[in-house]
């Protein structure tokens, strides 16, 4: 059973529940960090008292070191990497956003870490490196090095319990479809912040409602589906679920199907990863299904959504594609909350990205990091061009 675990991204969505997890489940919290809400750090790190902070913005470095004088203080990116392969911890928590999980993840891998991941960009951008690295680190008969958050893989996980691989012929991935299922693209063009942050099911951080609402979200949960779970895109299916209760489904070769329900609630797939191969004390209400009534199930619009299209044609060309599928979206979504592009545009500008893109191969981390920065060159200079 895990004992103590450093948090990455404590002062975000999925870190402050982390935090709720592990302290209902008596887990000590040995190291947290933030990008720059700093005020939030320091009430954490009070209540907590961790043994290693990090600061990744240094500007806020003095003000921490400052109220913890006796911790150990970091910042800027090797202070993530020091809160990613902290000797003490039995656990790192990734639930950083964007590809700022990608290095932390892989650092914390090497130094021999498990690592519970939230943060899904990593195996977006990393799958394959990332996979490279623990086929030579896993041992055999060990706990997995890799755990995962999302709820939807923390669904399959569960599903896969006591299952031969061979046996799984196809994953199905549901979504809630966003706050516009049923919308056409036309319908789109006059959607407003508000209405994009305004999610059905969950409340999550800013990016990931913004891509859940372009349904990108689904497209990188295929693609980290294929690393967490073996399996080509082809048998990765999505599937619309607008209650959020079944939060994915596994079909084995004899026709059977598995599936994992509860309410939407993250800090049950949190609690699973903490306690794994245990379960935990039921952090999250029971599920009352004579309550739900009714589940219902429908297929994508792909042509509504069409970044979901795309997710798919990156996740089957591999290598530099889902990078540069990344890079560019989280560009778009940084355009967009600053109120500088519209909501249609991020799909619009992700595709012209993508159309243009010519298929690099990676061997390294540092090939991922200078796509990704050649990708957000290439948004940059397209959006500005456009406005010029
Ligand atoms: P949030 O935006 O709420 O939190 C992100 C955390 O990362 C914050 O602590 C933030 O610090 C920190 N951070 C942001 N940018 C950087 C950076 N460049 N370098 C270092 N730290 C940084 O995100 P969520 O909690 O919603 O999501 C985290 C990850 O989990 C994402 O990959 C998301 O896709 C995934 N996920 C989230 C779910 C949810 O319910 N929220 C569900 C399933 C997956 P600060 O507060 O200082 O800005
Ligand atoms: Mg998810």
């Amino acid at each position: 059973m895990t004992k103590k675990i450093c948090i990455l991204g404590s002062t975000g969505s999925i870190g402050v529940q982390t935090i709720d997890v592990a302290k209902k489940l008596g887990i000590k919290v040995v190291g947290l960090s933030a990008h720059k809400n700093v005020d939030l750090l320091i009430k954490q790190a009070r209540e907590l008292s961790p043994d290693i902070l990090c600061i990744v913005d240094e500007k806020y470095y003095p003000l921490l070191k400052e109220n913890f004088p006796d911790k150990i203080v970091v910042t800027g990116q090797q202070g993530l990497i020091n809160i990613a392969t902290y000797p003490h911890a039995d656990l790192i928590v990734n639930a950083l956003v964007g590809i700022s999980g990608l290095v932390p993840t892989v650092e914390a891998i090497l130094a021999g870490k498990r690592v519970a991941l939230a943060n899904k960009e990593t195996l977006v951008t990393g799958g394959k490196i990332i996979k490279r690295i623990i086929s030579q680190k896993q041992e055999k008969d060990s706990l997995p090095i890799l755990i995962p958050v999302d709820s939807e893989h923390s669904a399959i996980f569960q599903c896969l319990v006591g299952e031969d691989k061979k046996n799984v012929k196809k994953i199905i991935l549901t979504a809630s479809g966003g706050p516009f299922r049923g919308k056409k693209f036309e319908e789109l063009q006059s959607v407003k912040l508000e209405d994009v942050l305004m999610h059905p099911t969950w409340n999550m951080g800013k990016k990931i409602t913004v891509d859940s609402a372009t349904l990108i979200n689904k497209g990188f949960e295929v693609i980290e589906a294929m690393f967490f779970f073996d399996k080509g895109c082809d048998d990765i299916e999505v599937l619309i679920h607008p209650q959020s209760i079944v939060h994915s489904m596994v079909e084995f070769v004899d026709g059977s199907v598995k599936a994992q329900l509860s309410y939407p609630d993250m800090r049950l797939p949190i609690e699973y990863a903490l306690t794994f191969p245990e379960r935990g004390k039921a952090v999250a209400a029971p599920l009352d299904l004579a309550k739900v009534k009714n589940l219902t199930f429908e297929e994508p619009d792909f042509d509504t959504f069409f970044l979901l299209k795309i997710a798919y044609d990156c996740a089957k060309e591999g290598e530099s594609y889902p990078i540069v599928l990344n890079a560019a979206n989280e560009e778009a979504v940084k355009y967009f909350l600053e109120g500088k592009i519209g909501f249609v545009d991020i799909m619009k500008y992700v595709a012209k990205i993508i159309e243009g893109h010519r298929l690099q191969k990676i061997e390294t981390v540092e090939d991922i990091l200078v796509i990704d920065a050649e990708a957000r060159r290439r948004f940059k200079n397209l959006v500005e061009g456009e406005k010029s």
